[in-house]
């Protein structure tokens, strides 16, 4: 007779619980830095794009760009410019960020200070 023993499948069954039970919090982690990490590139973007239409308008720190003034700048366009942690409804540029003025890093607004890691933020990118 062949097939399996009700103790084999709870065993089985188990064992996959176990492993599923340390590998979801692992890749939820490793998804989070993924999302934190995307971001920070859009903000060094939007940085990189401020800084870039300052020097071609002389403008002075006080100034405040805003999106039509650095969207020139951005050479993709700004459709995948998004927070990655945002709600669907919310994955615009003007939604997830706020450029700032001149000298001043531009900031993620999704705040997505979760499960210990640090919030989006360009003091966090890697030197
Ligand atoms: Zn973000």
């Amino acid at each position: 007779m062949s097939g399996f023993t009700l103790v084999e499948l709870v065993i089985v069954v188990g064992v996959i619980g176990l492993l599923a039970t340390i590998m979801v919090p692992s890749y939820l982690n490793y998804l989070n830095a993924a999302k934190r990490t995307s971001c920070i590139c859009n903000l060094v973007l939007i940085e990189r794009s401020k800084d870039q239409f300052m020097v071609d308008s002389g403008g002075v720190t006080s100034t405040v760009p805003t999106w039509v003034d650095i969207l020139p700048y951005i050479k993709n366009g700004a459709d995948s410019l998004y927070c990655p942690a945002a709600p669907l409804s919310l994955r615009t540029y003007s939604n997830c960020y706020r450029i700032n003025q001149a000298g001043t890093d531009p900031v993620c607004l999704m705040r997505p200070v979760q499960d210990g890691l640090p919030a989006h933020s360009l003091r966090f990118r890697p030197r």
